[in-house]
């Protein structure tokens, strides 16, 4: 399996960076606040990883078998 993605709705900002990126995978709620869609799935880790890096909130969290991924790593 691959990396999923979850927001943390505390730090997201709503700068709508990753709906730009990947509007597939991701969308606003009625809060303004970005929320992941079934879809992400279909995305390629790489694509995945590079969104959360381009969060200017850090709040991307990238998931693999349950463990959170460093990203920056
Ligand atoms: S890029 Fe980050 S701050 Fe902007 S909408 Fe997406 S999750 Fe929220």
């Amino acid at each position: 399996m691959g990396y999923t993605a979850k927001i943390d709705r505390e730090l997201c900002v709503g700068a709508g960076a990753c709906i730009e990126s990947a509007p597939k995978a991701f969308e606003f709620d009625d809060e303004h606040i970005a929320v992941v869609r079934p879809e992400a799935e279909e995305e390629p880790d790489g694509k995945l990883l590079e969104v959360a890096r381009e969060c200017p909130a850090t709040a991307i969290l990238i998931y693999e078998d349950g463990k959170e991924v460093d990203i920056f790593g």
